[in-house]
């Protein structure tokens, strides 16, 4: 019993760990704008391509997903990350 509690407090403290960042599929971008429009925190902006992406800035990306749900292209894709910046995708 106090194996399996163990074990449990160890996957709540990964999960807790686990960030999701949104990142853009370049080339399925269409450069419509919405996500730029409905990103709460302002920080999905065009690169010199007219890509959408997501930039670095003091407000991070929080992964809410509404970039998307609501790119027409499914262009953006939720990468999960650990807190230390590494990714646990691939
Ligand atoms: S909503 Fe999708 S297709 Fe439109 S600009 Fe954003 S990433 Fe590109
Ligand atoms: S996941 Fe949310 S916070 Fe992150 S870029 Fe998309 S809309 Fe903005």
């Amino acid at each position: 019993m106090k194996a399996a509690s163990n074990e449990l407090r160890e996957k709540i403290k990964e999960l807790s760990e686990i960030v999701y960042k949104a990142t853009t599929i370049l080339e399925k971008c269409k450069s419509c704008g919405t996500c730029i429009k409905f990103c709460p925190l302002n920080i999905r902006m065009f690169n010199d391509k007219g890509i959408a992406i997501t930039v670095k800035s003091n407000k991070s990306c929080r992964g809410c997903s509404v970039c998307y749900h609501r790119c027409p292209n499914q262009a953006i894709d939720l990468k999960h990350f650990k807190n230390n910046g590494k990714t646990r995708d691939k």
